[in-house]
């Protein structure tokens, strides 16, 4: 791998608006010891996402985060995928929220259950939370790290912990759901750790 490729040499910009997500990425680049910033932070746009998968959309907000910051920028796009649901939300995990009023994720969770319902689906009602990272640099290069959390739907909703759907998802090897779990607890084993992790044997220590 080329030096100058080397994330540890300069301010990395995590492509994000939302802070929860801010947070746990800057939680998983401890180790690395980084000058960290962000979109947010920066002041830039928020690019839509138009793609119709989860590296489509993270490529899209880690080049135009380091397109217009000039430094290297990392993109997390993630989402839930229910088998019986044939990968559903998945992409639109996020959009399953929005009501009039805002984002919801009581009502997303609903609408899962609800077509779980609908469908009679069998149980374990079989899920993934996944994760996707691109990690761009401004002259069009970039690395793809993926990781998964299996798991299964439950319901009702377990916990107050977490955020978006973790009330129902409960992660394969634990009798809790991420919304049981405290967060940095979560952090250690999520879908996100797990991207995180290859990118870590990536770049190594
Ligand atoms: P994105 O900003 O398009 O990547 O939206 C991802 C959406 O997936 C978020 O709004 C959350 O609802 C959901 N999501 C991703 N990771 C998690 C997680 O660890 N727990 C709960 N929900 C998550």
């Amino acid at each position: 791998m080329s030096v100058t490729r080397d994330i540890r040499r300069q301010t990395l910009v995590i492509a994000t608006h939302n802070q929860g997500k801010l947070e746990e990425c800057a939680d998983l680049l401890k180790r690395y010891n980084l000058s960290l910033t962000s979109a947010k932070e920066l002041g830039l746009p928020e690019p839509e996402e138009t793609e119709t998968s989860f590296v489509g959309n993270a490529r899209i907000k880690a080049h135009a985060a380091a397109r217009a910051s000039g430094l290297p920028s990392l993109a997390d796009d993630s989402g839930i995928a229910i088998d019986a649901l044939n990968g559903a939300p998945g992409v639109y995990t996020a959009d399953w929220a929005e009501t009039d009023q805002g984002r919801d994720f009581v009502v997303a969770m609903t609408k899962a259950h609800e077509l779980l319902e609908k469908k009679s689906a069998p149980y374990p009602r079989r899920a993934q939370f996944c994760c996707t990272l691109v990690l761009a640099w401004p002259d069009g290069h970039d690395l793809v790290f993926a990781g998964e959390m299996p798991g299964q739907i439950v319901w009702p909703m377990r916990g107050e912990l977490g955020h978006g759907y973790d009330p129902i998802f409960q992660p394969d090897g634990f009798d809790v759901t991420f919304g049981e779990m405290d967060r940095w607890e979560k952090n250690k084993i999520s879908h996100r750790a797990k991207a995180f992790d290859k990118l870590y044997d990536h770049f190594g220590d």
